[in-house]
């Protein structure tokens, strides 16, 4: 039988379970962070990969909207820690930060290795210990979590726990959305896929042809909503920053009618009526395909008006044969792509859904099981990329952290032993070779 003490659980060591440690082990409270990879914040240092976009520069009131559905929740914890506060907590551990043309926020390395390197130096440096290669499995009859380890199973001594296991995308950097089984049915919403691509209805010679081409700066129309940028052909879709952006609204559109209409500007930059004008100059015999080259359209975005027009009835092209163009300038202006599905959670760079709302207590805290508490990408909320995402998991990360500083105060049951000392856990990270 192991001794029962205080000590704190924090499952999952990303940037919530991280943050919540923080506060926690900042307030001397004794924290062990475990976690079923090798090494500690896998996801971080990929999100890292093509620019750490720690958090964005817009005022608060509008960063507050990107969460949506969830703003009221998130807003006392996002104004608690805004996204000035992240920045100087990733300058104060040696990360200068910078605010890109489009208000995201940066770190100058651009890298999240430097910025991890010096956070898991300074909870080290105060005690924090971490348990590597554990994964959570469920709870003890004593009401801890259990893991298993490559020693065997093993419970830790102790009921008071963060869990803070990110959703389901990139399963391979750890976070694999396998707790939704450990907790109580309906007390967690689907997990989806958010930020993500779709697949379309368009014919596979479409995305054979085309994979990898970029339709740069186009802007695309939905539910109401528009998105500008640069939008990927895939194998089977179409993915980019627009693409996410508009995806909530989309995966609900689908989710509702199996389908969603996606309308894309492939000639940004020039109105329709000059449009027109540019494609009725010239020959009066000159082809189709001609015109449209002329006016500066790509073959990809060709491609997509030959099958709007298909799907059309050949309007544009009996508009043409009467010499007036409007109609084929308003399809380029405004060209349909139907979406058949979201891609697949896997492949997306976060999650919807997750623990609800309303299973926890404004701090954060499980209802049902008091003394565990819930934050980061795990929680239901979701948000565009921009710098979004991040902030919320360590606005929450902290929240659950300072929700379990006060639950324990309220409880002022002492210190009690750790089981730190006693060696039951590994006090040293496996830190992967660039960190190390
Ligand atoms: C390619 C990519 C790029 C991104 N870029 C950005 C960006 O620039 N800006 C931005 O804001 N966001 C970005 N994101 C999203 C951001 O990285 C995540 O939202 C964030 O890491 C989530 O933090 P978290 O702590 O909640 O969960 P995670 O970072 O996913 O951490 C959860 C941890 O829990 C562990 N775990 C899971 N299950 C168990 C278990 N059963 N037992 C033990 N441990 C477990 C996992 O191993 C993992 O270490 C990006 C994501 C991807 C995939």
């Amino acid at each position: 039988m192991q001794k029962e003490t205080n000590d704190i659980a924090v499952i999952g060591a990303g940037p919530a379970g991280l943050s919540a440690a923080e506060i926690l082990s900042e307030a001397g409270h004794a924290v062990v962070v475990y976690d079923q990879m090798p090494s500690p914040a896998r996801k971080f240092l990929m999100a890292g990969r093509s620019g750490l976009n720690l958090t964005h520069a817009e005022p608060l009131a509008g960063f507050l909207t990107r969460y949506g559905a969830a703003k009221d929740w998130l807003a006392p914890c996002v104004t608690a820690f805004p996204p000035s506060a992240l920045r100087r907590w990733a300058e104060a551990l040696g990360q200068p930060c910078f605010t890109g043309s489009s208000g995201r926020v940066f770190p100058e390395a651009m890298k999240a290795s430097p910025l991890l390197r010096a956070w898991l130096a300074r909870l080290a440096a105060r005690g924090v210990v971490f348990a590597l290669r554990h994964r959570w499995i469920g709870w003890s009859e004593g009401g801890g979590p259990c893991f298993e380890t490559p020693a065997g199973a093993y419970s830790h001594p102790g009921r008071n726990v963060v869990l803070a296991l990110g959703g389901a995308s990139w399963p391979r950097l750890g976070s694999d959305g396998g707790w939704t089984d450990l907790l109580p049915p309906g007390s967690v919403s689907p997990l989806q896929p958010a930020n993500c691509g779709f697949r379309t209805a368009l014919p596979m010679a479409f995305h054979q042809r085309f994979e990898g081409t970029i339709l740069h700066a186009v802007t695309l129309c939905a539910e109401g909503q528009r998105a500008r940028g640069d939008v990927t052909i895939t194998r089977s879709g179409l993915e980019g920053a627009p693409v996410y952006r508009l995806a909530a609204a989309l995966r609900a559109r689908i989710a509702g009618s199996g389908s969603a209409r996606l309308l894309v500007d492939l000639r940004p930059g020039m109105e329709a009526g000059e449009l027109a004008t540019r494609l009725e100059r010239g020959r009066a015999r000159e082809s189709l395909s001609n015109r449209l080259r002329r006016i500066g359209l790509a073959p990809a975005a060709r491609f997509l008006l030959h099958e709007a027009q298909a799907q059309g009835g050949g309007e544009a092209a009996r508009a043409q044969e009467g010499g007036r163009f409007s109609s084929l300038a308003d399809t380029i202006k405004s060209c349909p792509v139907i979406l058949t599905a979201p891609d697949s959670l896997s492949r997306a760079i976060s999650t919807a859904g997750g623990v609800r709302r309303a299973v926890l207590d404004d701090a954060f805290m499980l209802r049902d099981r008091p003394g565990v508490f819930v934050a980061g990408e795990m929680l239901d909320w979701e948000a565009p990329t921009g710098g979004y995402l991040l902030q919320a998991c360590f606005a929450t990360g902290r929240a659950a952290g300072e929700g379990m500083k006060a639950w324990l105060a309220a409880r002022q049951d002492g210190a009690g032993a750790s089981a730190i000392e006693g060696g039951t856990v590994s006090p040293k990270a496996d830190l992967p070779p660039e960190l190390g």
